[in-house]
């Protein structure tokens, strides 16, 4: 299940690098975006993180079409996995089964940068080259890596590695996490980890189960023991807040019942739902479930935000 590695040189894929991010962790950061989930949440921004392998893309908003180009209608692309429709326009449709197997090589052949790959196989050495040229940046403001996802903890020896890597070189560390893994992964990663996000996502099991494909309770077993196990990481909950999913009070409570006992959960976070990642969808070919579903007002974030303050002691708009 894990792609990675070799102890000597640990290499992992990756989705993503991106710098001046300020919200996952503290000060300004690099987070990487490491490829592999073994949840499926159906609210996901990142379905391109999913899957553990690089993967094809197509975007119809590049493509020039039959007519302009065609290449991709002809070998070496498999045959069949790119189509018209006879009578129609010349605009290019994929066959998902067919065209998935291509790969960077093949992709670079198109003109335009409509076929791309997401993700590819990268050193520690090479993510942390690329992370480091901020390091001005890390030193005055507290900042350094974050690695998220996907779920980096799928690629243990990958995460430790560069996190191991960024402690030795004077970054801060965190990571951002479902905990949905073997907790020998945790135990392999954590000692390298300043500050931990992770996500209470439901905390009925069934309903953590409808929707994201797996009951919570080794989810939760997991939160427990690293809190109890890794006293002085920073642990910051976070919930991606969905009406009709969870954005209501009997969610918000039950996760602050779990984590207020634990003084080293120092923050309770909500993330708003939003539907950004719809055109990524697309791209993959894949069905968006939650069409139907909206973002959380203004209103309802506000009332559940001061709960979470008043049990934190923040009562007064300290935030
Ligand atoms: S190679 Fe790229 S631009 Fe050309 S037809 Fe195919 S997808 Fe479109």
């Amino acid at each position: 299940m894990t792609p990675t590695t070799n102890a000597s040189a640990p290499s992992g894929i990756v989705l993503n690098i991106q710098r001046y991010c300020s919200h996952d962790g503290p000060g300004i950061r690099t987070n990487v975006f490491l490829k592999g989930c073994s949840l499926r949440c159906k609210w996901c921004g990142n379905p391109e993180s999913i899957a553990f392998k690089p993967e094809l893309s197509y975007d119809p908003r590049k493509c020039t079409g039959k007519k302009a180009c065609g290449v991709c209608l002809k070998a070496p692309f498999p045959e069949g996995g790119f189509y018209v429709v006879e009578g129609a326009d010349d605009t290019i449709h994929v066959n998902w089964d067919l065209a998935g197997d291509c790969d960077e090589a093949l992709a670079s052949l198109c003109p335009t940068g409509a076929l791309e790959m997401f993700g590819k196989r990268m050193t520690a050495d090479e993510v942390l080259a690329e992370v480091e040229k901020d390091a001005s940046i890390y030193r005055s403001t507290g900042g350094g890596i974050t690695l998220s996802g996907g779920e980096c903890l799928l690629q243990p020896d990958f995460s430790a590695a560069l996190l191991k890597g960024a402690h030795e070189r004077g970054m801060n560390t965190a990571i951002e996490t479902a905990c949905n893994v073997p907790w020998k992964f945790l135990e392999q990663v954590l000692p390298h980890v300043d500050t931990m996000l992770h996500d209470h996502k439901l905390t009925n099991t069934e309903r953590h189960k409808k929707w994201t494909g797996v009951g919570n309770e080794r989810v939760l077993a997991n939160f427990k023991k690293a809190y109890e196990t890794f006293p002085d990481i920073d642990f910051v909950a976070r919930t991606p807040l969905i009406p009709g999913i969870n954005a209501d009070e009997e969610h918000i409570r039950a996760v602050l019942a779990f984590i207020r006992p634990h003084k080293n959960v120092i923050d309770y976070e909500l993330l708003p739902y939003h539907r950004f990642g719809l055109g990524k969808y697309l791209s993959l070919g894949v069905v968006y479930e939650l069409d139907d579903y909206k973002t959380p007002s203004d209103d309802l974030v506000k009332h559940l935000q001061a709960i979470i303050d008043e049990a934190f002691g923040r009562t007064g708009g300290t935030r």
